[in-house]
């Protein structure tokens, strides 16, 4: 139980693909379960709650940002030139991740990156770990230590990569129903995912075993899907009865309202069509896009077939865990004008639509989590008090296109305050 609190200044909230709240002069209010019991306009804060205890925040409090696809063990991979995606795979990101055999090693990237992800402000993400057990109970370790909400699994392959990374079905199978065990919701904060690597990594014995082991504890599943033509054709070959990638997920039991599948960036009508029969979700990753070369997603094709779409860094083969950075990728990755309202919600509510988090965060409101940010007011904004004379399109633009940072000035978590800080993660 916290105190309860009003925290006091301008605040914005995403409330639909093409909408925004902003409030100059926002109150808002959390009560002793970390649960917002007002957000708006401070002349209209109920009267029974102007008597809690105010803090007033500078810079421009907002929902925490939702990264719905990030690789733990990459936070150090990124930036490294490798041409294709699965040379890139080989050369940098399976001898990394081939180090989380060493606990220490496993031990200091997951507490760096969870620090980094308070700093960046995103209260909740979709991590992949790597396919190590014990490495992926130490990364829970610090998720739950971080304060942070966070949807997470050892990463599945039993094929395609080098052979400490790959492991046995069976034996993949019986690992990953102890870490459900042990952390599906140990925490209100904290769920599993099933994290399939992808096909090509994945042999159908274990694709269908990894889609029954969702079904049985209805989890998440996370995995990646067409980002680059290379892997489609490994794909093609590799699963020849399968009339498409999406087919194949679909066979194997993967697909479904739980499921985010990763890029989507070469996804044609039948494959498109099937996502939206199946209510699968995407997460758009558009800064990896961009450093690999993967091509431009096809934004308007998944949105005319209603699929769900949240925004992810996918860190290491995205260069950075800012999702302003990565809603500005967004928008230049389309190649026409983009107006900034849609990255904001993806990169929020539509992202917790997307995780089917939207009952718990994602946006100011009453009765969510409060999971707030206070993000530094970009140049262009001007000053604080200038924010009276700006409209919810000024700031959203002056947020998407001139908004950068290393660090939010403050970030909440179910009405917890967190520090990015090595000393005190939670304070
Ligand atoms: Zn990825």
């Amino acid at each position: 139980m916290l105190p309860p609190f009003v925290l006091t200044g301008a605040a914005a909230s995403p409330s639909g693909p093409n909408a925004m709240d902003f409030w100059p002069n926002a109150a808002v209010a959390v009560d002793e379960r970390g649960v917002i019991l007002y957000a708006g306009d401070a002349s209209k804060l109920p009267e029974q709650l102007q008597s809690l205890p105010r803090q007033h925040v500078e810079g421009v409090l907002f929902p925490g940002f939702i990264d719905a696809h990030v690789h733990l063990p990459q936070l150090d991979c990124r930036g490294r030139f490798g041409e294709t995606l699965l040379h890139w795979l080989h050369d940098f990101i399976y001898p990394a991740e081939s180090r989380f055999v060493d606990d220490a090693v496993a031990r200091d990237v997951a507490r760096r990156f969870f620090r980094a992800l308070i700093a960046a402000g995103t209260s909740t993400a979709m991590v992949y770990a790597t396919s190590h057990a014990r490495a992926t109970d130490i990364a829970f370790e610090e998720a739950e230590r971080s304060g942070l909400r966070i949807i997470m699994g050892n990463m599945l392959m039993d094929r395609g990569a080098p052979e400490p990374l790959c492991v046995p079905v069976r034996e993949a199978m019986l690992e990953t129903e102890r870490l459900i065990e042990r952390w599906h919701r140990a925490t209100p904060l904290l769920r599993f995912a099933i994290s399939p690597r992808f096909a090509p990594a994945c042999s159908s014995e274990l694709l269908r075993a990894a889609g029954a082991l969702a079904s049985k504890h209805d989890l998440h599943i996370q995995t990646h899907f067409n980002e680059t033509p290379e892997e489609i054709a490994s794909v093609h070959s590799l699963f020849p009865d399968a009339a498409h990638y999406a087919e194949m997920y679909h066979t194997t039991g993967l697909l479904g309202t739980k499921t985010v599948l990763g890029h989507s960036v070469h996804t044609g009508i039948p494959e498109v069509q099937l996502l939206s029969r199946t209510g699968t979700a995407v997460a758009h990753c558009p800064d990896s896009n961009l450093f690999l070369g993967s091509g431009r997603f096809p934004l308007e094709l998944h949105q005319q077939h209603g699929i769900r779409i949240a925004l992810a860094s996918d860190v290491g083969a995205g260069t950075t865990l800012d999702m302003l950075s990565v809603m500005r990728s967004m928008c230049h990755a389309q190649g026409r004008s983009l107006h900034p309202f849609l990255p904001l919600f993806l990169a929020t509510l539509g992202a917790a639509e997307a995780l089917n988090l939207q009952d718990e965060t994602g946006s100011l409101a009453q009765g969510k989590s409060a999971d707030i940010i206070s993000i530094p007011l970009p140049v262009r904004a001007g000053s604080q008090g200038d924010l009276h004379s700006r409209t919810a399109v000024d700031l959203a633009s002056a947020l998407v296109f001139t908004g950068s940072y290393e660090s939010v000035l403050r970030h909440w978590v179910g009405g917890r305050e967190l520090s990015a800080t090595p000393a005190t993660t939670v304070r």
